[in-house]
């Protein structure tokens, strides 16, 4: 199975469900809390590795209880983080999240004062073994130098980058990479309503995706040609927290073996709404082991 490297940022995530989304100022009670290793890089590689890649993470640590928690959960999946630097005296990054019952949407108040991932970092991770590369679109200019040193060093290494932000710049990455996974959250902070209308402007070198929630999701090949593949939908959406993370990890599972983009847009799908139907991410394997 390949190896897939992903740099981003790992997380605690404290998800909290209530039985819908409160009002402003409003004081409810939880129905169900959890405490789970989060980002969506880490994410998507969690999920990768269930579906039995090998997984290396690299991004910042703190070296607070909460990294230590963040580690284990990494060790747990057998994700080798050993290249990622530790930020003495630092503190975790937490996202707190409300997962409203009624609907299945999950809104997230995200703290982090933890620094940024640097250049030098990336070029101090061997590449040997890797068969794919995964980026999360954000830090943008370090991420950009990041991405110009793999074509340096690994040209024929597969590079996927996800769009989750609008942030200044950031096109260059999606341009840069063979593979542009844009989030729904994107198009609309850019005015789109649309998948289609969006997908069609957006700069991509290679492939463009994007996920629409329980619309599925579109592809943009390399000729300009839009490809549409509907949800997957799981009997009953408990939970969609980290569904574009499990969106990713379908997209990536089916290109690192060579499938074709249409295929993966369709395995993507059913990662993520198998996601959807369940708690977490652990058992997922399970779920999709007759796909
Ligand atoms: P994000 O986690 O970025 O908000 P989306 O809401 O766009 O991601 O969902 C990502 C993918 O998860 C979708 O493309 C779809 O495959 C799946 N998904 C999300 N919501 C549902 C749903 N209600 N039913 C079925 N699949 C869903």
């Amino acid at each position: 199975m390949p190896t897939i490297l992903a740099v981003g940022i790992a997380t605690l995530d404290v998800i909290n469900t209530t039985e819908r989304y409160p009002a402003e100022d409003d004081e409810v009670r939880a129905i169900a809390q959890r405490v789970a290793r989060g980002g969506n890089a880490a994410n998507t590689l969690d999920v990768l590795a269930q579906l039995g890649h090998h997984g290396r993470w690299l991004g910042v640590l703190a070296d607070d209880a909460d990294a230590a928690r963040i580690a284990a959960a990494l060790t747990e999946r057998g994700i080798d983080y050993r290249h990622a630097p530790v930020c003495a005296g630092a503190r975790s990054p937490v996202s707190y999240i409300t997962v409203s019952r009624a609907t299945g949407s999950r809104t997230i108040v995200h703290h982090r004062d933890l620094p940024e991932l640097a250049a030098a970092d990336f070029a101090a991770l061997p590449l040997d073994g890797v068969d794919w590369l995964h980026f999360e679109g954000r830090n943008v200019a370090a991420t950009r130098a990041m991405i110009r040193d793999a074509r340096a060093r690994a040209p024929q290494l597969p590079i996927s980058v996800e769009l989750e932000k609008p942030r200044p710049e950031i096109h260059a990455l999606a341009a840069a990479a063979d593979v542009a996974i844009y989030a729904r959250a994107y198009a609309q902070a850019t005015g789109h309503a649309d998948p289609e209308g969006f997908l069609a402007g957006m700069p991509c070198g290679g492939l463009a995706f994007c996920a629409w929630g329980a619309d599925g999701g579109w592809l943009r090949r390399g000729d300009g040609t839009l490809h549409h593949e509907p949800a997957w939908p799981p009997a009953q959406v408990v939970d969609t927290v980290g569904a574009g993370d499990c969106f990713n990890a379908g997209l990536i599972d089916a290109l690192s073996r060579g499938q074709a983009p249409e295929r993966a847009l369709c395995r993507a799908n059913q990662v993520a709404g198998a996601k959807c139907g369940q708690e977490g991410f652990a058992g997922l394997a399970r779920l999709l082991g007759g796909a």
